[in-house]
C-alpha cells in the first residue's frame, strides 16, 4: 500500500472521536476496509455505540492473532493540545493526535499489514485474526468479552500492538483496585456507646491489609516488588456525630509470584475476621487484571525480536511494562499461547496532549507486522 494510504487510514481512525466510548464507529470504518475481501468480519456487541470487531483471513495454517483497542482517553483541556486532537496534525515528521501512540497507530498498522497481505495474491501459509476491543483504557472489558466468547481460544499466538517503539513488552504487572465500605449506626458523639463507629474497623483493615501485602517480600527480577496503596479513605459527615460509613480504595500492583487469586483471598480473609469481631465491611474490586507472565522464552517473542532486529534499525529489546494491557483478559483463553506486546509508536506519550507517532515509526510498523506475520507462520507450521 503506499505511504499515503496508510496514512490516510490512521488519520481516520484519529478523526473518530473515540475517547472511552463510540467504538462502533472505529469497528464501521475498519470493516468498511475489508469489504471486497475474502474475510470474515464478525461484529461482537458490548453495548449500544460499542462494537468489538473481529476480522478473519487466510484459510488454513497457524493463527496468528493481531490485537488493538478501538477507544482512546479522553482529550482532556484543550487548552494543552497545539493541535485539535481528534484531527490528525502531520509537523515535522510527526503525527499529532489522540490515538496516535496509544493506540490507533498500532491498530492501523496491524490494518494495513493484513490488508496488503490480502493484495499481495500470494497463497498465504497462514491465517490472522484481528480482534478489535472496545474499553480497554476503562477495565478491558471488550477484551474481557472476546475471551468469554471464546474468540482467542484457537490462538496460535498474540502480538498486541500497543506502542512500544518496536520493543518486545514479554511481562507486565497485574491490577487490583478494591474498594471496602463500612457500615455503622450514626448516634450523637456524646453517647458513643448507642451506635457503631464505621471509621474504625476501617483503620483497622487498612494497616493489616498493608502488613499482609508488605510481607510478599519475593521480587520479580524484571517486574520488581508487588505494591500496594491505600489510595483514599472518606468516612463521617459531621464533627459531633458517630459516623455510619466510610470507605477506602486500595492499589494493588501484582507480579506473577503472587497470583490475583491469592490476593482476593487474604484481603477477604482480614474483611471476613473483622466482620467476625463486630464490623460490616464489604469489599469489591474494579476491573482487576492479571499479571502477564515473562514470554521471553517463546518461540514468539524470540522470533519478532529476530525479525525487529533484521528488519529495523531500533527496537527488538525485551522489556517490562507498568501498566496491564488486553493481555491480562487474554491470558485466560483456553490455548495455552504466547503473548507479546509491540507496536511501533513511542509509549511515552500515551495519555499526555500532543500525543504523537513519528511518520516513520507508523509505516515501519505496517511492515513490520506483514514480516512478522511471514515469519511467524513459518515458524509456527513446523
Ligand atoms: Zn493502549
Amino acid at each position: 500500500m503506499e505511504d499515503k494510504k496508510a496514512l490516510k487510514i490512521l488519520s481516520d481512525l484519529i478523526g473518530i472521536e473515540s475517547a472511552n466510548d463510540h467504538e462502533t464507529v472505529v469497528a464501521d470504518y475498519l470493516a468498511d476496509l475489508f469489504k471486497d475481501y475474502p474475510v470474515k468480519i464478525t461484529r461482537v456487541q458490548y453495548a449500544e455505540d460499542r462494537d468489538n470487531l473481529v476480522i478473519d483471513m487466510g484459510q488454513q495454517g497457524p493463527l496468528l492473532g493481531f490485537s488493538g483497542h478501538e477507544d482512546v482517553v479522553s482529550a482532556g483541556s484543550l487548552d494543552n493540545w497545539h493541535t485539535p486532537p481528534f484531527a490528525a496534525t502531520i509537523k515535522d515528521g510527526n503525527l499529532y493526535g489522540r490515538g496516535a501512540s496509544d493506540m490507533k497507530s498500532g491498530l492501523a498498522a496491524m490494518v494495513v499489514a493484513m490488508l496488503d497481505l490480502l493484495e499481495s495474491d500470494q497463497e498465504l501459509p497462514g491465517r490472522i485474526r484481528l480482534l478489535a476491543s472496545v474499553g480497554e483504557e476503562t477495565g478491558e472489558y471488550g477484551a474481557a468479552q472476546l475471551t468469554k466468547e471464546g474468540y482467542a481460544d484457537d490462538l496460535d499466538g498474540l502480538i498486541i500492538g500497543e506502542s512500544s517503539n518496536c520493543d518486545v513488552v514479554v511481562t507486565h504487572k497485574g491490577v487490583i483496585d478494591y474498594y471496602v465500605t463500612s457500615k455503622g449506626v450514626t448516634v450523637h458523639s456524646s453517647t458513643p456507646e448507642k451506635g457503631k463507629n464505621a471509621i474504625m474497623p476501617l483503620i483497622k483493615f487498612a494497616e493489616q491489609a498493608q502488613a499482609k501485602m508488605d510481607s510478599h517480600d519475593q521480587v520479580d527480577p524484571v517486574l520488581g516488588p508487588l505494591t500496594h496503596v491505600i489510595s483514599q479513605i472518606q468516612g463521617g459527615s459531621q464533627i459531633n456525630s458517630v459516623p455510619d460509613s466510610a470507605w477506602l480504595s486500595g492499589n494493588i500492583r501484582t507480579t506473577p509470584l503472587y497470583p490475583n487469586d491469592q490476593i482476593y483471598q487474604e484481603l477477604e480473609e482480614i474483611v471476613a475476621e473483622l466482620n467476625q469481631q463486630g464490623a460490616e465491611l464489604t469489599i469489591r474490586y474494579s476491573f482487576p487484571e492479571v499479571p502477564l507472565p515473562n514470554q521471553k522464552h517463546t518461540k514468539l517473542a524470540k522470533l519478532a525480536q529476530a525479525v525487529i532486529k533484521e528488519k529495523m534499525n531500533y527496537g527488538g529489546n525485551f522489556v517490562a511494562d507498568t501498566g496491564a494491557t488486553d493481555a491480562s483478559e487474554y491470558i485466560r483463553a483456553k490455548g495455552n499461547f504466547p503473548i507479546i506486546i509491540m507496536g511501533p509508536a513511542p509509549g511515552n506519550v500515551a495519555h499526555e496532549p500532543n500525543e504523537y507517532t513519528p511518520v516513520s515509526n507508523y509505516l515501519d510498523g505496517c511492515k513490520l507486522y506483514q514480516d512478522l506475520a511471514w515469519k511467524f507462520w513459518q515458524e509456527y507450521a513446523k
